[in-house]
């Protein structure tokens, strides 16, 4: 009939169609990759003001056998949209529990932490509690060298709920860092609410913190809330000496970002690790 027309005809547009088919063939073959193993961990380092460093963040990384390796910015929220967050979010927690029982029992690398990000949706999952320990109990890591980085958007919803979790995590020693701190939701009332150890100043602040007076100001007062709360504090996204400089003089000292390396498989980390070990 003549009055759908126009509804047709944009189902049928091609580039729509097109743009359909790659989000169908892309789901699918997210679904395949835990079974393929295909879902790899690149780890960061996290610095002290001498550069030394102190822990990593784990960041997923897909190794697709065409595409080569895939960001996370193409495919975390089709995990989130598609649930499959669950299953490879437990991989992602697996996989970094049994690294850090492995460099518990190293010397050179004892003293580092483990930073993992925790989607929302993960984190409401009933048995989110259950999981992680079981995942502590069967890799053997130390509870206390573990830190779930969670965002503000947990805390919209059910914040009761989350503190509630985030309780019952740390009577085993885990920590949470609060990610992306100051791009969200931002309430400063469920700050002093939650039992969060750590604040984490976003990149997209810190990277312009010698250009931009607002920036600056932004993360100068993100830094004193920090120290209000008792919080540790800790800059992403630092790429200069500079940028430390600034930093560290409005009293941050702890670091992650390019100047100290960018996301790296384990080998090359622990090669990194190694050298500055024994420099
Ligand atoms: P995020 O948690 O904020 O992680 C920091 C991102 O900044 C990483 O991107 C990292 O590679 C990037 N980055 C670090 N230093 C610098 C720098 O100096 N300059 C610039 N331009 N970028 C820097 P990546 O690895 O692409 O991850 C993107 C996001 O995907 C993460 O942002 C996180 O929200 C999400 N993500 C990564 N891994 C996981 C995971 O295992 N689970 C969940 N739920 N989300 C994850
Ligand atoms: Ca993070
Ligand atoms: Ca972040
Ligand atoms: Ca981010």
């Amino acid at each position: 009939a003549k009055s759908s027309g126009r509804s047709a005809l944009s189902f049928f547009d091609p580039t729509m169609q097109a743009e359909l088919l790659a989000r169908v063939r892309l789901e699918n073959e997210l679904r395949q990759a835990l079974a393929n193993e295909e879902w790899r961990l690149h780890y960061q380092p996290q610095v002290d003001q001498d550069g030394r460093c102190i822990g990593v963040e784990a960041l997923l990384r897909w190794e697709h056998p065409e595409r080569g390796l895939v960001t996370p910015d193409v495919f975390i929220h089709l995990l989130e949209s598609t649930e499959l967050i669950n299953p490879v979010g437990d991989w992602v927690l697996e996989t970094a529990c049994r690294q850090l029982a492995q460099w518990a029992r190293q010397p050179a690398f004892a003293k580092l932490s483990v930073a993992v990000n925790v989607s929302a949706l993960q984190f409401r999952q009933v048995d989110f509690v259950g999981k992680v320990e079981a995942i502590l109990q069967r890799t053997g890591a130390p509870c206390h060298k573990l830190k779930l980085e969670v965002t503000e958007s947990l805390f919209v919803e059910a914040r009761d709920d989350a503190r509630e979790k985030m309780l019952r995590l740390k009577q085993h020693g885990v920590r949470f860092a609060l990610d992306d701190y100051g791009t969200g939701y931002s309430s400063l009332a469920y700050l002093a609410h939650l039992p969060l150890d750590q604040l984490k100043i976003d990149k997209s602040f810190v990277q312009q913190v010698i250009e931009s007076k607002a920036n600056a100001a932004i993360v100068e007062s993100t830094i004193a809330l920090a120290k209000s709360l008792s919080l540790e504090v800790i800059a992403e996204g630092v790429a200069s000496d500079a940028q430390q400089t600034w930093l560290l003089s409005h009293g941050c000292r702890t670091y992650q970002g390019h100047r100290y390396g960018q996301p790296m498989p384990l080998a090359a980390l622990e090669t990194q690790l190694t050298t500055e070990h024994a420099s």
